[in-house]
């Protein structure tokens, strides 16, 4: 079988190299030929949009993935002309903007911050009057990282949110009080059937995923069955096939318990699965690929306790990284330069205490 993956970046990088052990080959479609996947794979030379490209593509694989949510969808529904493609380009559709995902995750039941469409200054008044602040004002589309993103922490801010932003179709969302931020890994086969990672508890600085811990720690099972009742929505409402992060805020609900806030999804795998590599019984690369091949899913049970830290921006100090016992270390092949990520250390072990430690030795390698 062979797979072709558009984009060449480090998710594609392991998707192939989880797809290898089963004999299976794989094309990039990217038009930079040092991506990390181009070191591995066969490359399509050419850019995603490309249509000449994407019929080279097309005519060179038996089925289609991506390995980014800003895959136009009329390329996607391009190669659908030629191969099965999954996720389903209604999934791009969905998570490429941000007020249609929003709109989805309320009309499933799934609860999300206050929001309201911002489409001119005026309209920014108006979402302030009625959501308050503090409020986070985002770009619908094409924001990454905390990217394309102003909080507005007092009205008097609006000016300055108007600057950086305005002009763009925009969303403006409160600001959530959040205890912390947990995500998803959902995966579903071409039968229908799904499986589940446990939650994973993420830390972001400036925008950018630092650590997940897997299984996220203090989640009840009732927390953990919210979760996969929400996923399952998202899952059937778009007939997906592969593997779906959502991520969450975790927050107090008025009679003190806990409750999930949806803030995004991504059609894909993704960061916070990283862990899954080493730390489960099947990684959400294989289970993307089991999915998308219509294979029987793996087992998503974790071995032990995870810690996932991403590289950022220095390369690290290899030799330093594999001394720590339990410590395994995976660099994309990419350039260092300020905020990139060029990989990621997974460390597992058999508690939850013994990760963290392990983690506190390697967390500080990471810091150049
Ligand atoms: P996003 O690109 O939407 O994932 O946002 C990046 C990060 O900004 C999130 O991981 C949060 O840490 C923070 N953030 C985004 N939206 C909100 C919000 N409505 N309330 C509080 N923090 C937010």
């Amino acid at each position: 079988m062979r797979v072709g993956i558009v984009g060449g970046g480090q998710l594609g990088r392991m998707l192939a190299l989880a797809g290898y052990p089963l004999g299976l080959r794989f094309r990039c479609l990217e038009p930079y030929e040092d991506a990390p996947m181009a070191h591995l794979a066969d490359l399509e030379l050419g850019a995603y949009d490309d249509a000449e490209a994407l019929l080279r593509f097309a005519r060179r694989i038996d089925v289609a993935t991506y390995e980014f949510e800003n895959v136009h969808v009329a390329s996607a529904r391009q190669l659908e002309a030629h191969v099965p493609v999954f996720p389903p380009p209604i999934a791009l559709e969905v998570a490429q903007d941000r007020l249609c995902e929003k709109t989805t995750f309320r009309e499933l039941g799934i609860p999300v911050p206050a929001f309201a469409a911002v489409d001119s200054r005026e309209a920014l008044d108006a979402a302030l009057a009625t959501i308050g602040a503090p409020a986070v004002l985002k770009t619908r589309r094409f924001g990454y990282d905390g990217k394309g993103q102003f909080v507005i922490a007092r009205p008097e801010d609006a000016d300055a949110a108007w600057a950086a932003l305005g002009g763009a179709p925009l969303i403006l969302e409160a600001f959530v009080e959040f205890r912390r931020e947990l995500s998803v890994l959902a995966v579903r086969g071409r039968g229908g059937e799904v499986a589940f990672y446990p939650l994973v508890e993420n830390r972001h600085r400036d925008g950018i995923l630092r650590v997940s811990r897997a299984p996220a720690p203090d989640i009840t099972p009732e927390l953990q069955a919210l979760a996969e009742r929400y996923a399952t929505a998202v899952l059937e409402r778009l007939g997906y096939v592969g593997v779906l992060a959502i991520e969450f805020f975790e927050a107090r609900d008025d009679e003190g318990g806990v409750r999930l806030l949806a803030n995004e999804m991504a059609p894909r795998v993704h960061n916070s699965g990283h862990w899954t590599i080493e730390g489960a019984e099947t990684s959400q690369f294989e289970n993307h690929l089991r999915a998308i091949l219509g294979l029987p899913l793996g087992p998503t049970t974790p071995r032990g306790h995870s810690v996932m830290l991403n590289v950022i921006g220095t390369a690290p100090d290899i030799a330093r990284i594999a001394a720590v016992p339990g410590a395994h270390l995976h660099l994309y092949g990419k350039e260092p330069r300020p905020g990139r990520k060029l990989g990621h250390v997974t460390v597992r072990a058999d508690s939850a205490a013994a990760a963290r430690a392990a983690a506190d030795r390697v967390l500080p390698l990471l810091e150049g």
